[in-house]
């Protein structure tokens, strides 16, 4: 029997891709290697969003295959995802150990690719290439293995990007918007539900696009409940997705990632407050404080704006966990720009901030345009960034201690297997004393302690 290592970079729908990948090879008869020292066949599924992942990931490769090459001349090696997808031949021509290059619109061919290439019939096989109806390929979900139940799920709903944020890779590595209809999103979500699971995160590169593009307005009709429950007819697509998925009876919370912030419609905010699965929880990548720097990011919203979300979303659920991702150091950025972003970070109190120093992406606007900032001041606002994002966060953190909170137990923690972990609705994890058979249960735990993006429960009076 043959087996497979992934190594994975980057976001969760690179993870969600992999996760796929793996279900797919698991069907054909391959068991999953723990390590690569292990496996007759290598990937690794990349990113483009920074140069310094895409660095890694060939290091990676070029180890792997001085040290493979040596000693087990027969194991494949592959690259898929988005640096395959944006570098195709030019990896092999750099890395000729290489065997397979597999695009974004690809990854259900890998099985077939791999079983040519292990019976010698192929040699080397680069496929980038665009296919339509990708982006419902994107379905087998492993479960962590089958061997323990998994209580949370990612669901694809949509790839590609149409946004062209200037300093942005991901529409040239994973091509236009195309989004699943949502009768395919829920028959995946209720096959999920019937297995155990009780969380489920709808995932996309920019999940408000949902249904612009692709199959057209939503199709499916909603169920008789939900067409009582919700007054208005102007809807989004995504929000008629989020509808029907909260339908799912055993389904407990719906996550989704990421949204853009112009996205944010009041049908969507209205829906926070009115479908009670939906948690309270929102990534909502701001990039920068400044409507300067906004505007030559192409982003598409003010700070004004985006503050006016932030407040109507509070409005609508107090408790809700507000995340960023924010780039520092974007071409022409200048102190001036960087105290607003500072100001925003303090003004809005995020619970946690992914700071990204600017990184030149080919073909991007934003690669061509002047001024652009020296590192060593890209650290230094990474560094006062970070410092402020990490206060914020500390005092928000604390304030939980004292209270009770719900969580959804997700299994040991990673850290210390001897505990369980669990999340709440917000979106933090919660660390405490219990059982393998609370995973997968929601209950209410009083917070005892804060660490650093941590949450500590008493087990004590945990509900049993
Ligand atoms: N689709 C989401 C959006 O547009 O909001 C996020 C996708 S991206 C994979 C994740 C984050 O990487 C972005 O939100 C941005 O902060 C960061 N990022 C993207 N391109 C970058 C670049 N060229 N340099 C540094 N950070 C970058």
């Amino acid at each position: 029997m043959r087996s497979v290592f992934i190594k994975t970079y980057g976001c969760q729908m690179n993870e969600r891709d992999s996760e796929a990948v793996a279900a797919q090879l698991v069907a054909k008869g391959y068991t999953l290697a723990p390590s690569e020292a292990a496996a007759d066949v290598i990937l690794l599924n990349t990113c483009s969003v920074r140069d310094f992942a895409e660095q890694k990931a060939i290091g990676k490769m070029q180890n792997i295959a001085a040290d493979v090459r040596k000693n087990r001349p027969d194991v494949v090696l592959g690259f898929m995802g988005c640096m395959a997808q944006s570098r195709g031949q030019e990896l092999i021509d750099r890395l000729p150990d290489v065997d397979l290059v597999l695009g974004t619109q690809k990854f259900h061919h890998a099985a077939d690719y791999l079983d040519e290439i292990l019976a010698g019939h192929r040699d080397k096989i680069v496929d980038v290439a665009a296919e339509q109806g990708s982006e419902a390929t994107i379905r087998e979900h492993l479960l962590n293995g089958n061997a323990q139940k998994s209580v949370t799920a990612f669901v694809s709903i949509m790839q590609g990007c149409n946004q062209y944020c200037t300093f942005c890779i991901v529409p040239y590595t994973r091509g236009e918007e195309r989004s699943r209809s949502i009768a395919d999103i829920v028959a995946e979500c209720r096959q999920l539900v019937s297995q155990g699971v009780k969380e489920i995160t709808l995932l996309g590169q920019i999940v408000t696009s949902y249904g612009k593009r692709g199959f057209g307005r939503a199709e499916l009709p909603l169920g008789q409940d939900a067409q009582q429950r919700v007054p208005t007819t102007k809807k989004t697509s995504f929000v008629q997705l989020l509808d029907a998925v909260h339908e799912i009876d055993g389904l407990e919370r719906i996550r989704f990632t990421a949204p853009h912030p112009k996205g944010y419609g009041d049908d969507l905010i209205e829906a926070y407050a009115r479908l009670p699965k939906l948690v309270e929880s929102a990534h909502l990548p701001v990039q920068s404080g400044s409507d300067r720097v906004l505007k030559l990011m192409h982003r598409g919203y003010t700070r004004d704006r985006f503050l006016g979300i932030v407040k109507k979303l509070r409005r609508a659920k107090p408790d809700i966990g507000i995340t960023t991702d924010i780039i520092v150091g974007f071409p022409g950025e200048i102190e001036d720009d960087f105290e607003q972003t500072l100001s925003l970070a303090r003004e809005v109190q995020f619970d946690n901030a992914y700071i990204f120093k600017y990184s030149q992406r080919r073909d991007t606007p934003a690669a061509g345009m002047p001024d652009q900032v020296p590192l060593k001041i890209r650290e230094d606002r990474n560094h006062r960034l970070l410092e402020t994002v990490n206060e914020i966060g500390k005092r928000k953190y604390h304030a939980f201690v004292g209270r009770r909170t719900q969580i959804l137990v997700e299994g040991p923690s990673k850290k210390n297997p001897a505990r369980m972990t669990g999340r709440t609705r917000c979106n933090k994890i919660v660390v405490f004393e219990g059982a393998e058979r609370h995973r997968g249960q929601l209950m209410d735990v009083k917070i005892t302690r804060a660490g650093s993006f941590t949450l500590y429960g008493d087990p004590a009076i945990v509900n049993l």
